[in-house]
């Protein structure tokens, strides 16, 4: 099974609709005809050759029985991410000795997890990031620049970079860290875009500023923002996404992938959620009891993986949140999008019949420029109910702050969780308790269910 090279014949006969990837202007039957295609031979090569799929799927149907469509797919148990800690190696679906490269999540969400790729699935990658940059606007002959780690075990700078070799763009390679070396390189190299996580594109604007630079000087058109939301739930862009296009004139992108999932997703110049690569994953989004939720629904993003040799996965949990929005885009591809990540499915608060995300309150807050620094905590109430806390620290002189915050919240998220007013240096101080290096901005002290 390769879907780079059997893809393109099948689909020898269908429209283009002006766009270089052929898939993004097909209809919805001929779409949903290839994934149904697509699916049936992951999920045969995943129970043929991984010893974890040939004994989670033993007691389903055979994809190979001519009965075999989507609701037998559905009704194929989900993994999640305890299953690729605890049974790693079972989902190598290769021999050893065609591992070519050994790479890890970052662990921010969980323990570590090791992912193993072959050749083909470098080139898989490198395929995905074509795709998406081109959807991004991405042209042959220019310059992108990198931010973000190209080392360290970490496999989506290197998709990044192989992805503008592919479209004929060229990279600058300088990856994340010692932003006034980004600063000087962008004023000598001037690049077209940037790849980078989007609190780092704030520090960069900072320093510029420092050094006497106005960003917007430097000539960026796009960024292309990895890792954190940019987004609210309508699209419009959220307090990080206003403040880096404010300082640096440019057209946001959010991009949105996963080392297990193998694949990423970049939104068009329309910023209205990243199109799908309808022969390199299938997305599904379900509700707490594992059920399809309708379109435009939020709830947990399920994957599961076209091409991929070494480690394919099927109906895989991510744990992140969104909604998948299949209503005509300006840009005219018909592939379904996938709207911003709401939180993570572990972080779902349940406020008076509500559920909210950290993040969303979070966006709130970064609103309002008196508050110095938060911290959100959800705890178990005596009713054995969630409950959610912020303790803000604001500048001094802000009185009023907790009521403004309040009256935000409960406007934008519909919720109204309680705020404590402290001073900064005690919010600091609850951010870094037990010697944390990361600012843990969320705290999660709810009593486990019993
Ligand atoms: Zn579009």
């Amino acid at each position: 099974m390769n879907p780079l090279t059997s893809i393109p014949q099948r689909l020898v006969s269908s429209p283009c609709g002006g766009f270089s990837i052929p898939e993004e202007a097909l209809s919805g039957p001929e779409l949903e005809s290839l994934q149904s295609a697509l699916l049936r031979e992951a999920v045969a090569f995943a129970r043929r050759r991984s010893p974890f799929y040939r004994a989670h799927f033993s007691r389903f149907v055979d994809p190979d029985s001519p009965a075999w469509g989507l609701p037998e797919f559905r009704a194929l148990p989900t993994t999640g991410k305890d299953d690729l800690v605890r049974l790693n190696r079972d989902f190598l679906a290769v021999d050893s000795s065609r591992v070519a490269d050994i790479v890890a999540t970052s662990g921010t969400t969980g323990r570590p997890i090791r992912f193993f790729l072959t050749a083909r699935d470098i080139e898989r990658l490198a395929e995905n990031e074509r795709q998406s940059f081109l959807c991004a606007g991405v042209r042959p002959g220019e310059t992108y620049h990198l931010a973000v780690s190209l080392d360290n075990m970490f496999v989506a700078g290197l998709a990044y970079f192989s992805g503008l070799v592919r479209i004929g763009a060229a990279a600058v390679r300088q990856g994340p860290g010692n932003p006034l070396r980004h600063v000087h390189l962008l004023g000598d190299i001037r690049p077209a875009g940037i790849v980078c996580v989007p609190s780092f594109m704030l520090e960069l604007a900072r320093v510029s500023e420092r050094e006497g630079i106005d960003p917007s000087s430097l000539g960026l058109q796009r960024g292309i923002f990895v890792g954190e939301t940019i987004r609210n739930g309508d699209f419009s862009p959220n307090a990080l996404g206003r403040r880096i296009a404010a300082d640096w004139g440019i057209r946001l992108h959010s991009s949105y992938g996963a080392t297990e999932i193998c694949t990423s997703l970049t939104e068009c110049e329309h910023g209205r959620g990243g199109h799908l690569h309808p022969t390199l994953m299938y997305a599904e989004i379900l509700d707490e009891r594992g059920q399809p939720l309708p379109r435009g629904e939020a709830g947990e993003l399920v994957v599961t993986t076209f091409g991929v040799e070494a480690m394919p996965l099927v109906r895989y949990r991510t744990g992140d949140v969104s909604f998948i929005e299949t209503g005509p885009c300006p840009c005219g591809r018909t592939t379904p999008r996938l709207g911003p990540i709401l939180g993570r499915r572990t972080q779902m608060i349940k406020l008076k019949g509500a559920q909210i995300y950290p993040g969303q309150v979070e966006d709130c807050i970064r609103e309002v420029p008196e508050v110095v620094n938060y911290q959100i905590e959800a705890y178990t109430g005596d009713d054995y109910a969630d409950r959610l806390r912020v303790f803000v620290g604001a500048a001094p002189g802000s009185d009023g702050i907790v009521d403004l915050l309040r009256e935000k919240v409960r406007a934008q998220a519909r919720v109204t969780p309680e705020f404590v007013a402290l001073s900064p240096d005690a919010v600091r101080e609850r951010l870094f308790a037990g010697g944390s290096r990361k600012a843990r901005r969320f705290v999660d002290s709810r009593r486990p269910a019993s």
